[in-house]
């Protein structure tokens, strides 16, 4: 049956939409693509879970008590002070100059090695996925990204109304031979993916990293389909184990777009993230964010140029990298001990570890009857485009102590063991 045009006609009274004419006279003045756009399921569940008695194993919030607050305030202080009239103006698009200098030399510890002109700082990674999309995809279009991928990125991608086609993961990352399959059949089917995109280093939600060895191979699939990689890579200096992996993009300039942020490895309330971007791709990308934002936040750039400039920032990040490997060995420690039934991926590092439930469990059914008992996670179907994953959850370690991780994780057992006997 076709779909009834929404501009005109109106949805039908029997529509779960009818409710939203009721409550919004100007539902039928949506773009077709705002439809696409909708609220989590889970969001009502987690408004209760935000209440302290609840061990949330949900968010993604980075825990931030360990910042020196008074070194920032000063920072601030100073920046508006000396800066002000810089700080409080407009500014470049593209972002501070200095700013995209620094920046250089964060991502030179993962072996990347750009020009200043190549960086375009952003409002958060968040924003740079967003343009990314808008430069590149036509509604219908499809982007291919791993299974489960990052429900932000899926969001953005729905939002522009590209097509978002899966390729399996496992222990190791992406599968090269799966990633050459899925765009070979689509090829076949006359449809051409644009982008790729992936999380290569501690994935969001799956907690697993690309094998070294299978970058290359990653980038000669994509080079082949004519596929540009987009490589999102908050996480990516946030590993417990060794040097930090080489990016994507160190091994390729021309076919990837690199995608980090200080939200992980500083703090999320400043804004900053950043693109790099081959030459003409970033023209476009600083059109496109002119014409959303103007520029982006001079008064957030400045004080992160001086945090970068006046305080030991790589000691800031080894020091995150312990609390977090301290909450990830709580996390695994207690799901071994209290959890049995279910497996689990053990992270190397960023914040999150996939967990499959035993046999016959629906982790979204589920959610409900363990916000009961005072413990919220993230079903896993929030992380498919196609409705799969309601047999895994994801738990996050980043923000509650050790001793709320083993408490949270306790409760959680409670929860699948009376399941099971359901
Ligand atoms: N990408 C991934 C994989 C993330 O986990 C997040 C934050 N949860 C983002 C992008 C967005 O981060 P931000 O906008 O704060 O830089």
């Amino acid at each position: 049956m076709p779909e009834p045009d929404r501009k005109t006609s109106g949805p039908t009274p029997t529509s779960a939409a009818a409710t939203g004419t009721r409550l919004d006279p100007w539902f039928g003045a949506y773009a077709e693509r705002t439809h696409g756009m909708r609220a989590s399921e889970i969001r009502a569940l987690f408004a209760v879970a935000n209440r302290p008695e609840v061990v949330s194993l949900a968010g993604g919030m980075p825990y931030l008590d360990r910042l020196p607050l008074d070194v920032l305030a000063d920072i601030a202080q100073r920046v508006v002070a000396q800066r002000g009239l810089v700080a409080l103006q407009y500014g470049s698009g593209q972002g501070d100059p200095t700013l995209r200098e620094q920046i250089l030399e964060v991502m030179r510890l993962q072996g990347i090695d750009a020009h200043p002109d190549d960086v375009v700082v952003t409002t958060g990674s968040q924003q740079a996925l967003d343009l990314v999309t808008r430069v590149f995809c036509d509604p219908g279009d499809v982007v291919v990204a791993e299974a489960p991928s990052y429900v932000g990125a899926l969001g953005v991608f729905r939002a522009y109304q590209a097509d978002v086609v899966h390729v399996p993961i496992d222990e190791h990352g992406l599968v090269p031979e799966a990633l050459d399959e899925t765009l070979t059949a689509l090829a076949a089917a006359g449809r051409r993916a644009k982008l790729l995109y992936t999380v290569p280093n501690f994935h969001n939600p799956a907690g697993v990293s690309l094998a070294l060895e299978r970058r290359p191979r990653v980038l000669e699939v994509c080079r082949r389909h004519g596929v540009l990689v987009v490589e999102d890579d908050p996480y990516g200096l946030l590993g417990f184990e060794g040097d930090p992996r080489p990016a994507l993009r160190s091994m390729d300039d021309e076919g990837v777009l690199y995608l980090g942020s200080f939200s992980k490895t500083f703090a999320p309330g400043y804004r900053v993230g950043w693109v790099v971007a081959p030459h003409a791709v970033r023209e476009k990308l600083v059109l496109a964010s002119e014409s959303a934002i103007l520029s982006p936040s001079n008064a957030s750039q400045l004080t992160v140029s001086t945090y970068l400039q006046t305080c030991d920032w790589r000691a800031q990040i080894k020091d995150y990298r312990e609390m977090y490997r301290e909450r990830r060995d709580a996390m695994v420690g207690a799901l071994a001990e209290l959890m049995p039934t279910a497996s689990w991926t053990v992270p190397d590092g960023g914040f999150y570890t996939w967990v499959r439930l035993p046999d016959g469990l629906d982790a979204r059914e589920m959610l409900p009857r363990a916000v009961t008992a005072l413990v919220a996670y993230v079903p896993g179907t929030a992380f498919y485009f196609d409705g799969r994953g309601a047999d895994h959850m994801r738990l996050s370690f980043c923000y509650p102590t050790p001793e709320r991780i083993r408490e949270g994780v306790r409760r959680l057992a409670g929860v699948v063991a009376g399941e099971s006997e359901l």
